[in-house]
């Protein structure tokens, strides 16, 4: 992470300068690409099956331009009002921009959501699947759907328990009618995120779920080994929130 390091300090010696160094963010996103190249290498899978998602919440669109400049198409909010503010203006000067949300949704919200967001990273409860199985016909766009696993079990945080998962993945298909593309989880802070990856990899292979989003700045590449598909990368590329 030496190259990741050296831009949060180009970042920070330009805020203290007063002068903003638009360069910074995209040395961010070259070096976890450099890092995810490498983790796909060592796990012998290809470059094309991890999806970044450069998480730009709390970031303005002085942040998020040099990244888009730089190729990066892909990007993940986490609330549905700072999204909506954020990137329809971004989004209509760069075609083929792909919007992530990857934080809690509010089942009032779900409407809003799948008129703005390609995909959503946080399904967790059935009153909002009920609630988005209403919103995405009305929609009329394909939204790719995630089933947040809470695998440290932690009460403060969103998602589903494990042993809970294989029964509201059947509720979605069949009471709800939703395709469930696959899971997403975000570790404890204070505990190794392997056995967290793992777990999430196991219940997504017996419910025949293709896609894993996980992994962070600071475990993308663990996050690789155990398959992840999607990994969500923020203070990597844009520094410090
Ligand atoms: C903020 C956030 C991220 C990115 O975290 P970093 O540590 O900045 O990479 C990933 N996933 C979720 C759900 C987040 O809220």
């Amino acid at each position: 992470m030496r190259a990741v390091n050296q831009s949060f300090t180009m970042r920070a010696g330009a805020a203290s300068a007063g002068t903003k160094v638009s360069g910074a963010e995209v040395h961010g996103l070259a070096a976890v690409e450099q890092e995810i190249a490498q983790a796909c290498k060592e796990a012998r899978r290809e470059r094309g099956s991890v999806t970044l998602i450069a998480v730009s919440k709390t970031f303005d669109a002085d942040s998020i331009l040099p990244v888009l400049a730089a190729g990066q198409r892909v990007f993940g909010e986490n609330r549905v009002q700072e999204a909506k503010a954020k990137w329809p203006a971004l989004v209509a000067g760069h075609p083929g921009t792909e919007l992530h949300l990857i934080g809690p949704l509010q089942s009032n919200k779900a409407k809003e959501a799948v008129a703005l967001f390609d995909a959503i990273h946080s399904v967790d409860r059935e009153s909002l699947a009920e609630a988005l199985s209403k919103a995405l016909p009305l929609a009329g766009r394909a939204v790719e759907l995630f089933v947040q696993i809470n695998t440290g079990e932690e009460p403060q945080k969103a998602g589903v328990a494990p042993q809970d998962a294989d029964a509201f993945l059947t509720a979605c298909r069949e009471r709800w009618g939703l395709t469930i593309a696959g899971l997403m989880c975000i570790p404890p802070v204070d505990e190794a995120p392997a056995p967290h990856f793992a777990l999430t990899a196991k219940i997504a292979r017996r419910n025949g779920l293709s896609k894993l989003s996980m992994g962070m700045s600071a475990d993308f590449a663990t996050a690789i080994e155990f398959g992840a598909t999607h990994v969500r990368v923020g203070s990597a590329i844009f520094g410090h929130r």
